[in-house]
């Protein structure tokens, strides 16, 4: 296996090479999947290939992924999880028992319930703030002093939009580090890095694989160095929450094509939203592209290219109306998840009842189909 080093590269040029990875041994222009778990050592006893000794801390595969995601992010280093909650929870872990975290309320529901059942075993306070609020979000980093502040953006399925560097400075200038969940955007549409970042997150589930069919996490990191970074690192090492080898060849392919599969499913997402927000039976649209989103103008300057592939909108006449449409969608599966090629359909409510989703709300993970053939999808499920 050969890795060129590559310079200066858009990301959809990094994608499609896989970061110049390629295959010494038979000329293949993808690299292969090593199942090995174990690392032969020469003679001398020194490992016959520098850095491979036993697979739960070192994973070539891996590794493939993992420079091709530290390339798209503008990252020092990255590392891939056996799904995107493993990767909230290696991150988490590094917090002690006195420490302070805050964390973007209303964000993705499996991330909070698991954060608010960690922190209260662990000793650790937890404060939920809104984030797209960014005085109170300022005000809280002041006052409480987090170790460590958590956004999402856009928000899953509230689609708020938070501004990354004025979170990014709130909580630097209290002497604590920002992590955002990026799943929803990707590094396609934002290097939250560049944006003061100092860990980025991905559920790779979604759309840095793709296609529905992998379950991975991920983590990018500013500096390489940083405490947190070489407990992350350690932990993982000791603790195993280590991606397979296919996994990973996997989720190097879908990513091959991620800087396409986003802007396709991002101007469909958009076509979607601009016809929903003038249907009859549409309440509102949630969708940060939209000209009155209230997030809009935060992110035209930090999303480029488009506004990713999640939308949420209310059904007018609330849970029986939207579940009936739901029920009548021929060509959008009744699926959670997002980020997929294929459109999803979800009733929240259904999933997250006690969380203030309002009952008519359906979230489109919107995919890479004929926008036409979703409208009429749409259309004839909602009732013209
Ligand atoms: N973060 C966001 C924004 C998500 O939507 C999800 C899953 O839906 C996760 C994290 C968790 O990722 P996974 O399902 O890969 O564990």
């Amino acid at each position: 296996m050969s890795s060129k080093r590559l310079t200066g590269l858009h990301p959809s040029t990094i994608a499609a090479q896989a970061a110049g990875q390629t295959d010494d041994s038979s000329g293949g222009v993808v690299p292969p999947i090593h199942p090995a778990t174990t690392f032969a050592r020469g003679e001398d006893y020194v490992p016959l290939v520098d850095g491979n000794v036993y697979s739960r801390s070192h994973s070539p595969n891996g590794r493939m992924v993992e420079a091709v995601l530290a390339e798209l992010e503008g990252a020092a280093d990255a590392m891939v999880f056996p799904s995107g909650m493993a990767a909230v929870a290696a991150v988490f872990r590094t917090l002690r028992a006195s420490d302070t975290v805050l964390v973007q309320s209303q964000i993705y529901w499996g991330t909070t319930a698991w954060i608010r059942d960690f922190c209260t075993r662990r000793g650790i306070t937890l404060i939920e703030v809104e984030a797209s609020d960014t005085s109170a979000f300022t005000t809280a980093c002041e006052t409480l002093k987090p170790a460590l502040a958590w956004i999402e953006t856009p928000s899953n399925p509230w689609l708020r939009v938070i501004d990354i560097s004025a979170c990014a400075q709130a909580v630097h200038a209290s002497g604590g580090l920002l992590v955002a969940d990026m799943t929803t955007s990707t590094p396609v549409l934002t290097r939250a890095i560049s944006f003061g970042a100092d860990i980025v997150m991905h559920s790779a589930t979604k759309a840095l694989n793709g296609h529905s069919d992998v379950l991975a996490g991920a983590l990018a990191c500013r500096d390489a160095d940083a405490p947190i970074w070489r407990a992350i690192r350690a932990d993982r090492d000791m603790a195993g929450a280590v991606l397979g080898p296919f996994e990973a060849w996997l989720l190097l392919r879908g990513m091959r094509t991620v800087s396409l599969r986003v802007e396709r499913m991002s101007q469909n997402a958009q076509t979607l939203a601009t016809y929903l927000k003038d249907h009859p039976r549409v309440e509102a649209v949630l969708y940060p592209g939209l000209s009155d989103h209230p997030g809009h103008a935060l992110a035209m300057r930090q999303m480029q290219g488009g506004f990713g592939p999640l939308l949420s909108f209310i059904v007018k006449d609330g849970a029986p109306a939207a579940l009936n449409a739901a029920g009548r969608l021929q060509l959008v599966h009744r699926a959670t998840s997002l980020g997929g090629v294929e459109s999803l359909v979800e009733h929240r409510h259904s999933i997250e009842p006690h969380t203030g989703i309002p009952e008519g709300l359906l979230r489109l993970s919107v995919g890479i189909e004929d926008p036409g053939d979703l409208i009429e999808d749409l259309g004839q499920a909602l009732g013209q």
